[in-house]
């Protein structure tokens, strides 16, 4: 069958965290980061199948604190839609061991980090319908500071114009067979990225940006948990 797959990549290690469980089996409220997380994509209606992209050590841990629970939540057979695997050293690394995993029954593809809990399933819903259009598009919002540019000795060199900026965000949505041939074009060159855009552009296609959202932040530091906490008071239950 050909559909909708999600790859959520939570195999990080979580250095910046300074914690040693990674921050994505971080708890906010009661729950586990990565719980928030998988809970928005197990009630998007336009996903066929989600791989959930954890490091080797916690793939047991992962499918029994959190795909578990969280299927059995929503349904039984929802369990089946969710496939957990191990990741590899970078981000990238991760992303191409979903994308293998995905092989063959993937029409739209839709990456999202792990760390980033508060997505909604519309919001979803809307990257895979605007990846159907554009083949490749990721949320963006725009900063709200003044962008520098700075030399060696931190002194600016230059102030960048912020109307022709966007803060990459996930989900980033692509064609399978688009988004494929871009990580097979990256690993041939080697070459590396932080988002799964940049391999895109690095071909030379074009990638759409769609507005984001402000309150969809990627937990990476102790600060970021301290919003994540208070987000969370005003996130919709049906989202929890
Ligand atoms: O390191 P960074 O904050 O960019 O990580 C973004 C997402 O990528 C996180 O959810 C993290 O767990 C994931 N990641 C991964 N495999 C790695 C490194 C990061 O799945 N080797």
């Amino acid at each position: 069958m050909i559909g909708n797959v999600a790859i959520i990549v939570a195999a990080g290690s979580g250095q910046r965290m300074q914690s040693r469980l990674p921050k994505q089996f971080l708890e906010i409220g009661r729950l586990p980061i990565l719980w928030y997380t998988l809970s928005a994509f197990i009630q998007c209606p336009d996903l066929d199948k989600i791989f959930v992209v954890v490091p080797e050590y916690y793939t047991t841990k992962c499918e029994n604190e959190i795909i578990t629970p969280v299927a059995q939540k929503y349904n039984l057979t929802a369990q089946k839609k969710i496939t957990c695997i191990a990741g590899g050293k970078r981000r990238q690394d991760s992303v191409f061991i979903g994308l293998q995993a995905a092989e063959g029954f993937s029409d739209i593809v839709v990456i999202h980090d792990g760390v980033r809990p508060f997505i909604t399933p519309s919001q979803i819903s809307e990257i895979i319908k605007k990846a159907k259009e554009h083949q490749a598009v990721i949320f963006g919002i725009k900063p709200r500071d003044t962008v520098k540019m700075i030399d060696n000795n931190s002194c600016i060199t230059q102030s960048i114009d912020r109307d022709r900026l966007m803060m990459a965000q996930t989900p980033q949505a692509f064609s399978y067979a688009l988004i494929k041939r871009a990580h097979e074009f990256a690993r041939s060159k080697d070459l590396c990225a932080t988002d799964d855009a940049m391999l895109i552009e690095q071909m030379g296609n074009k990638v759409f940006v769609a507005p984001g959202h402000a309150l969809n932040i990627k937990i990476t530091t102790p600060e970021d948990l301290i919003l994540a906490k208070s987000i969370l008071t005003e996130w919709p239950h049906e989202n929890q």
